[in-house]
Parts: structure tokens; sequence; C-alpha cells
């Protein structure tokens, strides 16, 4: 019957659950100790304005250097870090070191930072984004806060209230991974995001299937609503080609640059490099 099912439904997951928690609560105390000995470290993507080919920004992207397993990605240890409750001193590290370097970039380069769904219940969130850009000087137009749709899911009065509060403080709102989740288009009228970023799936097959209908539809709709479209994931010419000849904004990808660690990045920031050979 049901119950004997339920038994060994309970019976047959038990181990294996058991062995998911250890794994999370091993991973659990190892992210409080990378946060004590200075485990982690930020590395950054450059943006390219695809008309120009200049540098327009930089991502920020979290790197966990773990003693025993090498890099660790931030895949696989962010959603630790959130149900942990982690993510809320791990991302304000995250804002207050990403901006400090950035106040020493071009002026014309803006600092992106991924703001996880959490962080976002957190109704101090625009006070400790104000307190990153008094101490490190970073005029806020030149930070952009990279969201989800995950955000504005369900109860979402309050993270439209914050929403209005960081746009007040004047700061870049961008829409991150878009495409990936649900009813997309209503978030975009429900909020006036700066930036929609194209999801890397819609970019990997713009030149096999009906990908460039979608990205052109995209790319029509941030334009009539006054967004900036930017393509993730860029990995060939034909990609980054396609995308300009669609009217995408910009593009982040390897066909330029792999994130990298801030003494990499300086050279493409300064000098002849800074302009990318688009021709
Ligand atoms: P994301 O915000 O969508 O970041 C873009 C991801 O695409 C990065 O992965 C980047 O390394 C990767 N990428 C960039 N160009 C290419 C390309 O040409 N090809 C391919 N295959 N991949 C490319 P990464 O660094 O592993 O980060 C994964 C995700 O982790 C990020 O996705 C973001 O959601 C999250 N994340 C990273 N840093 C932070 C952080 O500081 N805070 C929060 N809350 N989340 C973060
Ligand atoms: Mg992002
Ligand atoms: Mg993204
Ligand atoms: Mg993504």
């Amino acid at each position: 019957g049901a119950k004997a099912e339920g038994r060994r439904t309970h019976r047959f997951f038990e181990p294996a659950m058991g062995a998911n928690a250890r794994a999370r609560l091993m991973m659990e105390q190892d992210l409080r100790q990378a946060m004590n000995d200075g485990g982690f470290e930020i590395h950054y993507q450059p943006l390219l304005g695809l008309a120009s080919g200049e540098v327009t920004g930089c991502e920020a992207l979290l790197r966990w250097r773990h003693a025993e397993r090498g890099m660790v990605s931030p895949a696989e240890f962010i959603p630790v870090a959130e149900d942990t409750g982690l993510i809320g001193e791990l991302g304000e590290w995250v804002l207050r070191t990403a901006c400090k370097e950035a106040a020493t970039w071009p002026d014309h380069v803006r600092l992106a930072v991924n703001v996880s769904p959490i962080q976002f219940k957190n109704l101090s969130l625009a006070l400790k984004v104000a307190s990153a850009l008094a101490a490190s000087g970073l005029k806020p137009d030149r930070l952009e806060l990279e969201i989800t749709e995950a955000v504005l899911i369900g109860d979402d009065e309050i993270a439209l209230a914050i929403l209005h509060q960081l746009r007040a403080i004047g700061v870049r709102i961008a829409l991150d991974d878009f495409g990936t989740g649900y009813s997309s288009l209503s978030y975009l009228k429900r909020f006036p995001f700066d930036k929609i970023k194209i999801d890397r799936s819609f970019v990997s097959d713009i030149a096999v299937d009906g990908s460039s209908t979608i990205v052109q539809a995209v790319v029509n709709i941030a334009a009539s609503r006054n967004m900036t479209t930017t393509a993730e994931g860029v990995e060939t010419e034909q990609q980054r080609d396609l995308l300009r000849s669609l009217g995408c904004t910009e593009m982040q990808g390897y066909l330029f640059s792999a994130p990298k660690p801030p003494t990499e990045l300086k050279p493409l920031l300064v000098g002849s490099d800074r302009v990318l050979a688009l021709a």
C-alpha cells in the first residue's frame, strides 16, 4: 500500500540525501574559511561596444581558489552560499572590492556586478551599494547591477521597491540571462531596466536555427523601451558579425577575452589594445 511505498521511497533516498547534505556542510565550512583566509578573488571580463569595438565595461566574476580542488566554479558554490545565507557577506565583499578596482579604470569603463536574488531580500541593499560607491569613489552611473528574473518572481513588491531605491542612487540595472526564465516580457513592462543581457544559449545557436529571429525581437523590444542589449558568450566572428547586423549594442565572450585577474585586464582597458580589431 501507500505506507509501504512511502517507507521504501524513504529508505531508498536517505543515504543519497545524507551524502549530499554532508557535502554541502563541508562546502559551507570551506566557504566560511575561504572568506576569512582571502580564498576568493574576482576576475573581470570585458564588454565591447559592437559599433565602436571599444571596451565599455567589465563584469566582475567571483572565483574561489580551493586548496585541494583548484578553481571552483561559481555555478557550484553560489547556490550553497545562497542556501546558507553566506551570500550576503560574500556579495558585499564582491561589491566593495570590485568598486575599488573599477575606480582605477578609465572613466568610460563601467563595472557590472552580479546580485543574487537573496541579496534582494535584504532591505539594506541600497545602503550597502551607496556605501561601496562612497568608499571607492566610483561614480554611481559607472556601476551596473546584474539581476535575474528570479528577483521579480512571486511577491515582488519589495524587490521592485529596492530596484527603485537603487535607481534613485543612480546605478544602472541590467537583466541577466534573458530568455532563460519565465514570462520574460512582462518583467520588461514592470521595471525599466537599462540593459538586457541575452543569454548565451541564444548566441551559441544564432547561426544555426531560429535564434537570430528571437535575438532580433529582443533587440527591437529593448530599443523601443530605451534599453541596450548585450550578447553573452560570443565565441566566433560569425556570431559577432550577425549580432552587429541585428543591432545588438554590446558583446561579451571568449572571442575577445575570457574573465581575467585585474593585472591581466589592465592592458585591455588602456592604450591601443582597447580597440578591438572588429574589421
Ligand atoms: P553570468 O552572470 O551569466 O556570467 C557569465 C558567465 O559566462 C561567466 O561564467 C563567464 O565566465 C561565462 N562566459 C563568458 N564568456 C563566455 C563564452 O564566450 N563562452 C562560454 N562558454 N562562457 C562564457 P562564470 O564566471 O562561471 O559564472 C557563472 C555564473 O555565476 C554567473 O553567470 C553568475 O550568475 C554567477 N556569479 C559569478 N560571480 C558572481 C557574484 O559575484 N555574485 C553572484 N551572485 N553570482 C555570481
Ligand atoms: Mg552576469
Ligand atoms: Mg549572464
Ligand atoms: Mg549566464
